[in-house]
């Protein structure tokens, strides 16, 4: 397998970071929130009205409370109510109060009478300071079962999404009071448990046991159709009181009894339905029954299945900028961020409950870095291929540059043998010049591609030493003809007896341009001194001219390729502006650096500082 490359690192570390901080984001509360809110909207956006439901809610509502004598005939009106139902035959009814008090003893009686002759009855109890508040023994006997009214309403939004299905003291567990309906309409058999869920009759009901006693249901909650005055069908005790057609509504249904009027106290509860309307406890029982009745369950995904998916979208938006450029990829990235909307939705319709915070912070995470990064990345292959094409082109200056001279003298050199009868000497010593110059030539040449190399990083560097005196006398021979051109004179300052470590053709190179500079930008009749001077472990190998100089701007700017001083321009002399940027580079190569000190009109001075060779036996000797 191939070895990854570091930006390959890099890409796969940048959106690891992404996905981590945008999974742990997606497990906080204000992202919790968030999908409370998403779910809530989905749930309207999908809500359809119940229609030929199962349950319905008998209702102590305003009109009932005024016209039969208020909350204090509470009990009394519930009797009626179940007297007047009992003839409609219902498969339960569930009575949505707490009868845990006993109430005036006529009332209590004929309630009591009234509960002995309803089928399938359920009683309601609550869970109040760690002890069940149940019915009083003489209504309790007459129910076959009991069971909680607990709501489950978000710790952050106190929105009703869920009810706990069970609620348990240490000593007594109960069931849900639309669970133990479901349970006696379905012919009153055992609940069967597991860890998924709970299973009544055959109907497996998804409520996950997150700890004891903890499992907990989703309620799918139906639409309110516009006229209705609740999302389940409603039936008042008093239109019971006043006609048959009421009666007709509970006729084998299961009947919740429970308070609907706005002036009853407590039991209301935000829910899903939003707008700030609250919908009483019994409807969101009967909603429960109906939610368990129809087998409409809403199950969450599973935690782990969420986090392989922010996982999976990850991957994605990484593929999909690694593989693809350009509009393409960003096409790709904005179908992935599309598709992670919409998912959540898609998948609410079939019953799946799937987070949009973290897959969504994920793929717009991942997306915006992937793409940043290849941004980057793009740019800076650009960058380097660019700085490739000018370098390229440097190079091409300066060997034309550079190759003018020897090419010069050895077109001179043979046209003079060519044309004229020359004496066996001349004819000698032209060939030598030839000769020499062809091979100055080809070491222009390697010295070119060596420092091309050099640029590159791809050369070691030569490390040999050698006398800083040899160099100097050869840069000297060499730029001799040019000097005396322009009857400058070439003086030798002190010339230290040192060594330096490196590479010799390069250095040579070096001192060469800078005496070839000298000679260039000074007038004629001037002098040029050289002098190589050791300052302990330095040395000092400076070229001092009584040229054209420079000022303090120029002088930042010389080492740049291309630049050339308007002086130089002005001066007639050809350059093309790289000497120097190339001298920098082999002085930096060997560890040195260079100084340079001029003034318009008063010359000019160059130093490379180089470290020095240390001969093996002064390091003996030191130690
Ligand atoms: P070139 O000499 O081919 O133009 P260099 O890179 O060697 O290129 O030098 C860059 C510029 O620095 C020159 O064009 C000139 O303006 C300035 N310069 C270099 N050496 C001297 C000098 N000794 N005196 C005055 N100006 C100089």
């Amino acid at each position: 397998m191939r070895r990854l490359r570091l930006p390959e690192i890099g890409y796969v570390a940048a959106l690891a970071a992404c996905s981590v901080i945008a999974i742990v984001a997606g497990w906080t509360a204000p992202a919790a929130q968030l999908d409370n809110d998403a779910y809530d909207f989905l749930f309207r956006l999908t809500a359809r009205p119940v229609g030929g439901a199962e349950a319905v809610v008998l209702a102590i509502d305003e009109p009932t409370l005024v016209a039969l004598g208020g909350m204090r005939r509470l009990r009394s009106i519930v009797a009626q109510g179940l007297e007047r139902a009992a003839s409609a035959h219902p498969k339960a009814v569930v009575v949505d109060l707490i009868l845990a008090d006993a109430g005036e003893p006529t009332e209590d009686a004929r309630l009591e009478a009234a509960l002995s002759r309803t089928n399938n009855l359920v009683l309601a109890c609550n869970l109040v300071g760690g002890n069940w508040e149940d019915p009083l023994a003489r209504f309790a006997r007459q129910a076959r079962a009991i069971g909680h009214v607990h709501a489950d309403p978000d710790p952050l939004d106190n929105v009703t999404r869920r009810i706990p299905l069970e609620k348990a003291t240490r000593a007594e567990r109960r069931w849900a009071l639309a669970l133990e309906a479901f349970r006696l309409a379905r012919g009153g058999g055992p609940v069967l448990e597991s860890p998924e869920g709970v299973e009544v009759a055959g109907t497996f009901i998804p409520a996950r046991r997150t700890g004891e006693a903890s499992r907990s249901m989703l309620v799918r909650y139906f639409a309110r159709p516009e006229q209705a005055r609740a999302s389940m069908p409603l039936v008042s005790i008093l239109e019971l009181e006043r006609g048959r057609a009421a009666l007709d509504e509970l006729r084998g249904k299961v009947v919740f009894v429970g308070l609907t009027a706005q002036s009853a106290p407590g039991d209301r509860h935000a829910t899903p339905h939003g707008g700030g309307r609250q919908l009483p406890g019994v409807e969101i029982h009967a909603s429960a029954y109906e939610t368990m009745a129809r087998g409409e369950f809403l199950r969450p995904v599973r935690d782990s299945v969420v986090l392989l998916s922010c996982l999976g979208i990850a991957a994605a938006a990484g593929i999909t900028f690694a593989f693809l450029s350009g509009w393409v990829a960003h096409l790709f990235g904005a179908l992935l961020l599309v598709a992670v909307h919409l998912a959540p939705a898609a998948l609410f319709r079939a019953g799946l409950i799937f987070p949009y915070a973290a897959p969504l912070a994920t793929a717009w995470l991942t997306v915006a870095g992937a793409a940043t990064y290849q941004h980057f990345v793009v740019r800076r292959l650009l960058r380097r291929s660019e700085a490739a094409r000018s370098r390229y082109q440097q190079a091409i200056h300066f060997v034309t540059h550079e190759m003018r001279t020897p090419l010069t003298a050895i077109q001179g050199s043979s046209e003079l043998m060519g044309r004229y009868a020359l004496s066996e000497d001349k004819r000698r010593q032209l060939a030598q010049m030839i000769n020499a110059e062809s091979k100055r030539l080809a070491r222009l040449i390697q010295t070119f591609l060596d420092v091309e190399r050099l640029s590159e990083g791809q050369m070691e560097l030569k490390r040999e030493p050698f006398a800083v005196a040899t160099i100097v006398e050869s840069c000297l021979e060499r730029v001799r003809p040019l000097a005396e051109r322009k009857r400058i004179a070439l003086l030798k300052g002190e010339i230290a007896d040192a060594e330096l470590v490196g590479d010799q053709e390069l250095m040579e190179y070096a001192v060469y341009n800078l005496l070839n500079n000298a000679v260039k930008y000074s007038p004629p009749e001037t002098e040029i001194t050289i002098s190589a001077q050791r300052d302990h472990q330095r040395l000092r190998l400076s070229v001092k001219d009584q040229g054209i100089g420079m000022d303090e701007a120029e002088l930042k700017n010389i080492f740049r390729k291309f630049y050339r001083t308007r002086r130089a321009e002005a001066s007639g002399e050809a350059g093309t502006g790289i000497g120097l940027a190339i001298v920098e580079q082999v002085v930096s190569h060997h560890g040195g650096r260079i100084e340079v000190t001029s003034k318009p009109g008063a010359g000019s001075c160059f130093t490379l500082v180089l470290p020095v060779a240390v001969p093996a036996r002064e390091v003996k000797s030191r130690r």
